[in-house]
């Protein structure tokens, strides 16, 4: 059976993190395009990223903490629509606990960094390549120039901290961001930055040379593996109980007779 939808034109990290989660995930989301209704979770991190992005578009000296909650007002008409408000049931309570949680945020990130410290190169940095035939294409948050002069990936977070004993995943999208912006300014980052605003803790990385080659594989490689899928018609589920638990596609899998890990 083929596909009625094109092949998607490029590869994002987040994208490629859900092929590597389970092909099947990445069917349904990036080639049939099957709507995923926004959580509690996803709504306030993009409130929280429409703040910041809006805040490092401002001249250095006005980034100022009265200058981020200026934009409250402006995040709560671009993000919680009204499609969104109806997804995640957003009435009276609910906004104010978001609108609580996203002031503690912005109070907790001052504390983190003084942004009117920050030489910025880009914010919401739409980076494209090829690499190997391979498309890819990713959105990053932040790319700053630091006081030595080096680039760095900074990346916010608005989810729970990982264990100490973070693995590869925590830093697998920031590291295909050092690839993308390595092939596109002929410029490789030294550092990925990575900023948990909700508990006030940053977690570095430093871009070796064994991390760019790996990471610029895994993508040229799961891209050939997607134009098999694709030409065949079906992606493999790989169902486990860290792809399945927040799938947005379990009901579908579990009524498809997909051996869905319980949940
Ligand atoms: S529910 Fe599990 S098996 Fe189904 S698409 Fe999601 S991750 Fe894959």
């Amino acid at each position: 059976m083929a596909f009625e939808q094109p092949l998607p034109k490029s590869l994002s990290p987040s994208r490629l993190a859900d092929f590597q989660a389970c092909p099947r995930r990445y069917q349904y989301a990036s080639v049939e395009r099957i709507a995923q209704p926004a959580s509690y979770a996803t709504a306030k991190g993009r409130f929280v990223h429409y703040i910041f992005e809006h805040l490092f578009k401002l001249e250095a000296a006005n980034r100022t903490i009265a200058a981020a909650r200026s934009f409250v007002g402006a995040a709560r008409e671009n993000i919680l629509t009204p499609q969104v408000r109806e997804e995640i049931a957003l009435d009276e309570e609910v906004e104010s606990r978001m609108l609580a949680e996203t002031d503690a945020i912005i109070e907790r990130y001052f504390t983190m960094e003084d942004p009117r410290a920050i030489t910025s190169e880009g914010v919401e940095l739409r980076v494209g390549v090829t690499i190997d035939d391979t498309p890819l294409f990713g959105i990053l948050d932040r790319l700053d120039r630091d006081d030595e002069g080096n680039l760095v990936i900074v990346d916010y977070k608005t989810g729970a901290l990982p264990n100490r004993n973070y693995d590869a995943h925590t830093f697998a999208n920031a590291e295909l961001y050092a690839v993308l912006c390595e092939e596109k300014l002929h410029e490789r980052p030294t550092k990925i930055r990575l900023l948990y605003v909700s508990q006030g803790e940053t977690i570095e990385k430093n871009v070796s040379d064994v991390v760019i080659k790996a990471r610029a594989s895994a993508a040229t490689s799961a891209w050939k593996k997607i134009r098999h899928f694709y030409d065949d018609g079906i992606f493999p589920a790989t169902p486990s109980k860290n792809a399945c638990r927040f799938c947005s596609f379990y009901e579908r899998c579990r009524e498809a007779g997909v051996p869905v890990a319980p949940r």
